[in-house]
């Protein structure tokens, strides 16, 4: 039995006039799943009975309710999510003044490895489909209409998994997202970020124009292989090659993100090579401090030497933040998504 939420408007309308049935009305049922987010065919009120206990018989539409749910004492909020399979997964949504960015899962763990980050240590399971993944969109935006605080606004590929690793998948999650029949989400408000799959970087900007961001965590080959092993696989000169090629959006710059580690990448000599190895990109920077975990060999630099390491990037005429962690009392800040509650 098929589930209908695993389509883009395109794949759904192929879907039914392979049954048969018009484009037009391929083009209903989606609009259905996503403006008015019915869960039942009885509910489709302009489609004939006929189709629609032909449907009950041949499709389905799943939800994704969240089955557990963590809120931080900065407000940052955890879902997690129990797949068919039983497997969970996870989401966080960062409430900010202006704006709720949800952090989103693109598969259950993850085959990258990096040696930071917890949810490479509980390794790959599987792939998350579509509808796994724009469920976790739609449920926390429920919650939040409930809650009376607004609706998801912009939506990062940051979660567990590596998205690029999924690609499929995630061009269907977001032609769905995108779609104005759909959530109706803007490209300048949505990010994917890798670890730098580069082949896959390059397929991304010419299939669909969202922001890119980079996990880096490294100014040269030797660190970021000992950091990342998919850097053995693409290193560092592809992915800049990549980055160069990527299509951005009028003002918009491909965000590097940077995890500081204490006395592995955190030098001044780092922060040099970072700026010679970035100089051919529009490009933003975001210093991460790592965050500890006792499970994890890295330690937080001190403020001092994070904004040492900021302000010769700066000096150098980068655009850098430096991001205080949010949520980790409830294990949501980046790279401990690991299923801790399970
Ligand atoms: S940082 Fe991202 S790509 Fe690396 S192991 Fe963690 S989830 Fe996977």
């Amino acid at each position: 039995m098929i589930d209908l939420k695993t389509l883009s408007r395109t794949q759904l309308i192929d879907w039914t006039t392979a049954r048969g049935h018009s484009a037009y009305r391929g083009r209903q049922i989606f609009a259905w799943l996503y403006r008015p987010r019915i869960t039942k065919f009885a509910q489709m009120t302009d489609i004939s009975k006929k189709f629609r206990v032909e449907l009950e018989k041949v499709a389905r539409i799943s939800t994704l309710p969240y089955t557990i749910k963590e809120t931080s004492t900065d407000g940052t909020m955890k879902y997690g999510f129990k797949l068919t399979d039983g497997h969970i997964i996870e989401s966080v949504l960062i409430p900010e003044e202006d704006r709720n960015t949800l952090c989103v899962s693109s598969q259950v763990g993850c085959a990258m490895g990096c040696k930071f980050c917890l949810t490479g240590t509980m390794g790959f399971t599987r792939n998350l489909d579509p509808a796994e993944i724009v469920g976790q969109i739609i449920s926390v935006m429920e919650d939040l209409e409930d809650l009376g605080m607004g609706s998801v606004t912009n939506l990062v590929f940051m979660g567990m998994g590596e998205p690029l690793a999924n690609f499929d998948n995630l061009i269907t999650s977001l032609e769905i997202l995108l779609d104005d029949l759909g959530l109706s989400y803007s490209s300048r408000r949505t990010t994917v970020s890798t670890c730098g799959l580069a082949p896959k970087i390059i397929e991304l900007g010419e299939r669909i124009g969202v922001n890119l961001a980079i996990s880096l965590h490294g100014a040269d080959d030797a660190i970021r292989s000992e950091l990342m092993p998919v850097n053995k696989t693409y290193p560092l000169k592809e992915v800049i090659a990549a980055c160069i090629k990527y299509p951005l959006q009028k003002r918009k710059r491909i965000m590097f993100e940077y995890i500081l580690l204490k006395g592995v990448n955190d030098s001044d000599e780092d922060a040099r090579k970072l700026a010679k190895l970035l100089r051919p990109i529009p490009c933003k920077i975001n210093l991460l401090p790592c965050n500890e975990a006792p499970e994890l060999p890295f330690q937080k630099p001190s403020g001092n030497r994070v904004h040492a390491f900021q302000k010769i990037l700066r000096d150098l005429d980068y655009t850098v933040f430096i991001r205080t962690s949010r949520g980790d009392d409830i294990s949501a800040a980046c790279g401990q998504l690991a299923n801790k509650h399970t």
